[in-house]
């Protein structure tokens, strides 16, 4: 009898912790916190390790959960898909967007991929202003969550570019914001709210872009500290306009002073349009680590007046820091100027997640650290050490291939226009002419392959008639969506890049399917994560289908990644 009583006692007590077990396992993060870095490498998680401080990066390696081998799993890899597939789980074939910009053949031009002429402006000018996610097909574990809670979870997209703030907080936000450098000022678009909330105007009002422009950047430690990176003056960095070498300090409000006159060639590496014209440059911010404590100012002001994660609901605030790639663009990889912007953003991070701390408190919130793509080396950096490198101009692809087109079928603009790495052909001339698409596509095929750089092409035509799981083709299909891609995508030799400076060389870019573009960090920090950490084979549309299981919501509606296992346990 006894023993039965304690029989029965004991899973009583067994069913408790099972019931505890369970309703613990229901229960959301307070709040979602995505840091996406725009161009950090996987390694400059331990490039830089020793000059970090305790509580940036090494906090969320120190305390969370690293996924070592995480990869990008389509071409091109930019800022625009980037963000989409970390958000919506899947790739440029399923959510649509296949570049930073695309041609668009019914209209006979390009397209910039959060451009949307339907909205307006609000709080800056119409060419920064007009903009939303309407390219992006898929719905995003943001949209998701404001889903599954019947919209009333909030989410708040922050970052400088407007694709890196857009793109992640997905359709169903509450609101999205971005710089508009005409105005100094962060802004929104009609699709998400007709006025700028009051806390918005005030920060804005406060003009912190000028102030961080009214001091020179030299470096956090002292320069001589930086042996991680190549010497201050060197052939392969850009200097800013209006200076004559590329060293520090860089005398910020003396080169703010000018009004912007051209677009620079990191905005254009971006796929940037030239900004208006204004009495001073504040969109020189970008191009310095100050644009990342900017996004982080703003952060912290949206998580105090919206209440993030601390209204009885799980809010989700995607932010993005997208200085490290302007400057990425500017200096290249091994820069003192891309160090500094780490050390700094270090420090950023260390404030955000010590605000966190204290507003929303410790273990609730539930942070996940990315890039949207990573970065090559410079290729004269490359070449100055021995080591396989180059670059091509994409006008001079373009034209190549227009030339020989010309010599094989005659006069006419046979090739409409040369984008990432994809070559878009005149199909109603093709028609017209009387020619198979498919041959020309082939044709195509052969003349690239000649050109220096290039490793192959593939014609479109193959893409979409066959399926590959691994490989070089895997990238390309995953890449591939038919309305919005080109003709025949081309595949550079691994060190080579697009130089939009051709013949020039400066800086560096991404794009590629090599390691040094896909490899990036994944890092899964605070609520519920233990910290550990894997070297299986992570792909970034994971991500998405992992934050969807800590929450117990559904996948985003495209999503064709798969949950990782081991931060789940
Ligand atoms: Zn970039």
């Amino acid at each position: 009898m006894k023993k039965s009583l304690f029989l029965f006692a004991a899973l009583a007590l067994a069913g408790t912790a099972l019931g505890q077990k369970k309703a613990a396992s229901l229960s959301r993060p307070k709040l979602v916190v995505g840091i996406v870095v725009d161009q950090m490498r996987y390694d400059y998680l331990y490039r830089y390790w020793t000059k970090y401080g305790n509580d940036g990066f090494k906090r969320l390696l120190g305390q969370g959960f690293s996924y070592e081998n995480t990869h990008y799993n389509y071409v091109p890899t930019y800022t625009g898909p980037g963000h989409a597939s970390i958000y919506t789980g899947t790739t440029p074939s399923m959510h649509g967007i296949v570049g930073n910009n695309w041609f668009v053949r019914e209209e006979g031009k390009g397209t910039y991929v959060t451009e949307d002429k339907t909205v307006q402006a609000v709080g800056g000018t119409a060419l920064a202003g007009q903009m939303s996610p309407r390219h992006m097909l898929t719905s995003t574990i943001t949209d998701e969550l404001r889903l599954a809670t019947n919209f009333q979870s909030k989410v708040i997209g922050v970052c400088i570019k407007d694709r890196g703030s857009i793109l992640p907080a997905g359709h169903a936000a509450n609101a999205a914001y971005w710089y508009d450098g005409a105005n100094g000022a962060f802004i929104t678009s009609t699709f998400y709210q007709n006025a700028l909330p009051e806390w918005v105007t005030k920060f804005n009002s406060q003009q912190r872009a000028a102030q961080y422009l009214d001091q020179p950047w030299t470096t956090l430690l002292p320069i001589t500290e930086y042996t991680e990176s190549s010497p201050d003056d060197v052939a392969w960095e850009s200097a800013f306009k209006g200076e004559t070498k590329p060293v520090f300090p860089h005398d910020l409000p003396r080169l703010s002073a000018a009004a912007p006159a051209a677009v620079q060639g990191a905005l254009k590496a971006e796929g940037e349009k030239a900004p208006v014209a204004t009495p001073r440059n504040l969109d020189l911010i970008r191009s310095t680590p100050f644009g990342n404590s900017l996004t982080a100012d703003f952060a912290l002001e949206a998580i105090r007046a919206e209440q993030l994660g601390q209204r009885g609901q799980t809010d989700f605030l995607a932010l993005s820091f997208s200085s490290t790639d302007y400057v990425g663009h500017q200096f290249g990889t091994t820069a003192i100027e891309t160090e500094d912007t780490y050390l700094r953003l270090d420090r950023d991070i260390a404030r955000v997640l010590a605000y966190l701390d204290k507003t929303v408190g410790k273990g609730q919130v539930l942070v996940f650290l990315s890039a949207d793509h990573a970065a090559a080396q410079s290729p004269n950096f490359m070449l100055e050490h021995h080591l396989p490198a180059g670059s091509v101009g994409p006008g001079l692809m373009r034209d190549s291939i227009q030339q020989a087109l010309v010599q094989k079928h005659g006069p006419g603009k046979w090739v409409l226009s040369y984008e990432n790495q994809q070559v878009y052909l005149n199909r109603p001339l093709i028609a017209q002419q009387k020619l198979d698409l498919r041959k020309v596509q082939d044709e195509v095929v052969d003349i690239a392959g000649t050109l220096s750089g290039v490793n192959r092409a593939i014609a479109a035509d193959d893409l979409q008639k066959s399926h590959w799981e691994s490989g070089m083709l895997m990238y390309l299909e995953n890449g591939f969506f038919p309305k919005r891609s080109g003709d025949v995508m081309v595949v550079l030799e691994p060190g080579w890049l697009e130089s939009y400076s051709y013949p020039v060389n400066k800086g560096t870019t991404h794009g590629s399917m090599n390691n040094y573009d896909t490899h990036v960090p994944l890092l899964f920090w605070g609520w519920h994560v233990k910290h550990g950490e894997s070297s299986a084979p992570a792909k970034i549309t994971d991500a998405a289908a992992t934050l969807a299981r800590f929450l117990h919501i559904q996948e985003p509606n495209g999503c064709t990644g798969t949950p990782l296992l081991e931060v789940l346990k």
